[in-house]
């Protein structure tokens, strides 16, 4: 990763950046939110895509029932068409956003790849039970967070809200790699003092592992679960 992109210059020295996958399996059948680079692993210099590997300890992903997509970034969406799921949801946002994009290869072979899978939702539509996408845009227009109420309680997927730890303390670091960056920051804020102090594990798809939201004596911090 080169410095200066997500933090000031030097604030962060040279760091490996994860893709992460969720992996949801109850009552809603066997979920997956976002699919990693997959075969466009390529797009990212030194990038290495083991979806089907990571997930060999759980499932196959023959058994995966539906897909989540957090938005239509090719380090999420990357894996989704070898992914047989018979629905892939995505916000109508982002979907309608990635057309007017228009031309590019990846997102027209996706498309084409899940004509008749994809499912366009409205903001905060339950798309399986449990499984909220909730609209959190400025990293790319219908970027959504994925809310899960499950057996162990409450859980957040970030998704791109934040990419590195460091942003729950500098919300304002790190603006290169959102398509608004105002509002980008807008909704990491309002993420932040939402989860702040509530204990509730988030995740993000770009930070490894999980951790929880803490007030503190000079902001906000991430705390590591
Ligand atoms: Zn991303």
């Amino acid at each position: 990763m080169r410095d200066g992109l997500l933090a000031p210059r030097g604030e962060l020295g040279d760091i490996e950046v994860v893709s992460n996958v969720l992996l949801l399996q109850g009552t809603g059948g066997t979920v997956l939110v976002d699919t990693a680079a997959g075969g466009l692993e390529g797009h990212w210099d030194g990038a290495t895509s083991n979806l089907r590997e990571a997930l060999a300890p759980f499932c196959r992903i023959e058994d995966i029932d539906a897909v989540v997509l957090t938005h239509l970034d090719f380090d999420h969406f990357g894996g989704a068409g070898d992914i047989p799921a018979e629905r892939v949801f995505v916000t109508a946002t982002a979907a309608a956003a990635a057309r007017t994009w228009g031309a590019d290869g990846d997102l027209s072979a996706l498309f084409a790849r899940l004509d008749g899978r994809l499912v366009e939702v409205a903001d905060g539509v339950e798309v399986v039970p449990g499984v909220r996408l909730v609209e959190a845009p400025g990293h790319r227009a219908g970027h959504a967070v994925v809310e899960v109420d499950g057996s162990d309680g409450r859980r957040v997927f970030l998704a791109d809200v934040i990419h590195h730890p460091a942003h729950v303390q500098h919300p304002e670091w790190d603006r290169e790699f959102d398509s608004d960056a105002e509002a980008a920051l807008r909704t990491r804020r309002d993420w932040l003092e939402r989860l702040a102090g509530t204990g509730v594990p988030c995740a993000a798809s770009h930070i490894d592992g999980w951790g929880t939201i803490e007030p503190g004596g000079d902001g906000l911090g991430w705390r590591p679960l």
